[in-house]
C-alpha cells in the first residue's frame, strides 16, 4: 500500500512534467501560428427567444495545429496570455469578424452585431481602444455592428482599469457585454456605474435548468437584475429547448448553445449557397 503511495506521486510528477513540457511546446509553435496561417474563426450564432430570429453571431477562435489538429481556445488563450501573444490574437479575430460582419452585410444578411471576446490582459493597455477605433475605420464596419466581451471576472480583477477602458470603448459606439456573469462577484454598486448593454448569464447556471430549484433561482436573480438596471440579457450554453422556453418565460432576452448552432467556421459560397452556414 505505501508503494502504490509512492507509484502514485511518482506518476502525477511525470504527469506534471508532461504537462510543463507540452505548455512550452504549445508556447513556442503560438508565436508562429498566426504568421503561419493557423488559427481560424468560428462564429456561434445568438437568437432572440422571444421570436427565435437570429441576431447576431459570436466570433470564437481555434488554432488549427499542423500536428494535434484543432486545438480549443482554452486550451492556448491562457498561454497566449502568459507569453504576451494575447494581444496580436484578440486583435486579428477582431479584424477578421469586422471583415466577415461586412461580408454578411454586403451578402444582404440582417444580423445586427457581431460579438468579439477581449482579455482581461488588455486591460490594463491603452492600446486597445485605439485599435477598435482603426479596425472599424479600416473596414468600415458601423461601431453599433461589433459587441465587445469582457468577463466578469477580468471586470473585477481591476475594477477602475476596466470602468475606463469601458468608458473608452463606449465613446466609439460599440455594444459591450458582460461575459460569464455570475461567476465573478461584482458588486451591485459597480455594475450599475459600468456602461454596458447586457449580461451573458454563464452556462454553468443554464445546464441544470429547468429542474435544478438552485440554477432556476439564479437564471431568475440575474435576468431580474438586468431588467432592474435597463440591460438585455443572454443565456449561454442552451442545449435543449426546454431550456429555452423556461429562459423565455423568465424574460431573458437571448440565447447562444448547440440547441440554436455550434460554432463553425463560414461556409465558402460555393459549398453554402443559400448562406445559412450549413453546407
Ligand atoms: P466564452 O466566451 O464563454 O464562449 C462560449 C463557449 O461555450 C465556447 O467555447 C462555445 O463553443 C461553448 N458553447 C457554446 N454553446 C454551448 C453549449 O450549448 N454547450 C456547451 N457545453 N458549450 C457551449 P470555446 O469556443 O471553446 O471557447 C472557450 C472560451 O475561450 C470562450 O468562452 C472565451 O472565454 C475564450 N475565447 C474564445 N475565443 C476567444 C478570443 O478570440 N479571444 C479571447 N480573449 N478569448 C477567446
Ligand atoms: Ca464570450
Ligand atoms: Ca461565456
Ligand atoms: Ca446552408
Amino acid at each position: 500500500a505505501k508503494s502504490s503511495g509512492r507509484e502514485g506521486y511518482a506518476f502525477y510528477e511525470q504527469e506534471l512534467t508532461d504537462y510543463a513540457r507540452q505548455r512550452v511546446e504549445l508556447a513556442s509553435s503560438l508565436r508562429h501560428a498566426l504568421d503561419n496561417d493557423e488559427l481560424r474563426v468560428y462564429y456561434q450564432p445568438l437568437h432572440d427567444l422571444r421570436d427565435g430570429r437570429q441576431v447576431g453571431m459570436e466570433a470564437l477562435v481555434r488554432w488549427q495545429h499542423p500536428q494535434r489538429g484543432l486545438v480549443a481556445p482554452g486550451e492556448f488563450i491562457p498561454i497566449a496570455e502568459d507569453n504576451g501573444m494575447i494581444g496580436a490574437i484578440d486583435a486579428w479575430v477582431l479584424e477578421q469578424a469586422c471583415q466577415q460582419m461586412m461580408r454578411w452585410n454586403g451578402e444582404g444578411n440582417t444580423l445586427s452585431f457581431v460579438a468579439v471576446n477581449i482579455s482581461s490582459r488588455l486591460f490594463s493597455r491603452g492600446e486597445l481602444a485605439q485599435k477598435v477605433a482603426s479596425v472599424l475605420t479600416q473596414t468600415g464596419l458601423p461601431p453599433e455592428q461589433l459587441e465587445l466581451e469582457v468577463t466578469e471576472s477580468a471586470i473585477m480583477e481591476d475594477p477602475d482599469a476596466a470602468q475606463k477602458l469601458l468608458i473608452s470603448l463606449r465613446a466609439l459606439g460599440v455594444r459591450l457585454a458582460i461575459d460569464d456573469f455570475g461567476t465573478g462577484y461584482s458588486s451591485l454598486a459597480r455594475l450599475k456605474r459600468l456602461p454596458v448593454d447586457k449580461l451573458k448569464l454563464d452556462q454553468s447556471f443554464v445546464r441544470g435548468l429547468p429542474d435544478d430549484a438552485e440554477d432556476a433561482a439564479i437564471a431568475r436573480a440575474v435576468i431580474a437584475l438586468g431588467k432592474s438596471l435597463g440591460l438585455k440579457v443572454l443565456a449561454e450554453g442552451i442545449e435543449q429547448r426546454a431550456q429555452a422556453d423556461f429562459l423565455r418565460e423568465l424574460g431573458c432576452n437571448y440565447g447562444q448553445g448547440y440547441h440554436f448552432g455550434r460554432p463553425q467556421p463560414v461556409a465558402s459560397k460555393s459549398v453554402d449557397p443559400d448562406n445559412t452556414g450549413d453546407a
